[in-house]
């Protein structure tokens, strides 16, 4: 059988980073030869890959719309030559970008898989020789065909994912949604629902900057200091409201500014600051008002997820009625309808 031919798109990030006075930068000449210094990624059952550097190579930090549309287009561009496509990411970003290129890769048929590491290639014990040695034999099975992020063992549907350790090797998360796959001694695939699939030739939606923001509730939190954010400045909002969705309702001024903002077009998406479970307004008289005055259920998604989602919706042209309906529902398994 033919060998799979896989694409390695090298965004930057811990991975490939060496070590500077400036502490950890990213590195480009180097990682070639790290690369090629790996015999696991020669033996005879490895795909072909071919390795595609960024430029300039980035702290995740730094990846934003821009360097999204970039990656989309890499794997645009290279469809058609490829089997599957692993993204070399920073981890600190990574949950946003695969969020974002979910949406982005229109009617995707092939595996793209996001991997980093916590401690660079260039260290003892990094973590970055496994990720981008189990990614690739993901991305060369073939049997994923969306947007997944392999971490330490597992892999997590892309829009589903969180990071959640800044120091531990299992950095992400999936809190809401069960892996797609582990990397056992065996590779085990589980059918996970929400699967996207095609529904007409892939195709790469680009995405534009667009005025969206997130505000975590707090207690005591003055709602009326955001006003002019939210109903002036804002396109679209993820409101991180406390467990299933609830607000504040002693000072009711939120309500005020809420109703005000979606009067003035802006989309309000309310999802919760707990890490698993999901929104449900209306449960608690607390978040019913939200529901009442046009705030979109975020239901399980992530603020990675919801956030990107409004991005890639207006980036669509979408108006505010539209973009509201469709942040409410399941485009990419991002969401339990
Ligand atoms: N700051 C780094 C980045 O996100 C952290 C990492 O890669 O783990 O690029």
């Amino acid at each position: 059988m033919a060998k799979k031919k896989i694409l390695l798109l090298y965004t930057g990030g811990t991975i490939g980073m060496v070590r500077s006075e400036k502490g950890y930068v990213p590195d480009g000449q180097s990682f070639r030869e790290t690369l090629e210094a790996i015999p696991d990624l020669h033996y005879p059952e490895s795909p072909d890959w071919e390795l595609l550097s960024f430029s300039p190579l980035l702290d995740s930090c730094d990846i934003a719309v821009n360097e999204w549309n970039q990656m989309g287009r890499a794997i645009a561009e290279n469809y058609a030559a490829y089997d599957g496509f692993v993204v070399l990411h920073g981890t600190d970003t990574m949950a946003y970008s695969a969020s974002a290129l979910s949406y982005m890769l229109e009617n995707l048929d092939k595996p793209v898989i996001f991997t980093g590491a916590q401690i660079p290639l260039c260290e003892l014990r990094s973590d970055g020789r496994s990720n981008i040695v189990n990614a690739l034999a993901l991305a060369a099975s073939g049997r994923v065909r969306e947007v997944g992020l392999y971490f330490d063992g597992k892999l997590l549907r892309g829009n589903r994912s969180t990071k959640r350790s800044s120091d531990q090797l299992a950095a992400f998360e999936s809190p809401n949604a069960p892996c797609l796959a582990e990397a056992g001694i065996r590779m085990r695939f589980f059918p996970v629902p929400g699967s996207p699939e095609p529904e007409g030739p892939f195709r790469l939606q680009e995405l534009e900057e667009q005025p969206v923001g997130v505000l975590k509730i707090f207690p005591g939190i003055q709602f009326e200091i955001f006003e002019p954010i939210l109903t002036e400045k804002l396109r679209g909002v993820v409101l991180e409201a406390f467990g299933s969705g609830n607000i504040p309702s002693a000072r009711s001024s939120l309500l005020h500014i809420i109703d005000k903002a979606y009067r003035s077009g802006t989309v309000i998406t309310v999802c919760s600051q707990c890490v698993q479970g999901e929104v449900s307004l209306g449960t608690y008289a607390t978040s019913q008002a939200l529901r009442r005055i046009g705030a979109v259920d975020g239901h399980d998604m992530t603020t990675e997820a919801a956030l990107t989602k409004l991005i890639y919706l207006f980036s669509k042209g979408l108006d505010q009625e539209q973009v509201k309906f469709q942040m409410g529902r399941d485009l990419r398994g991002e969401l339990t309808e």
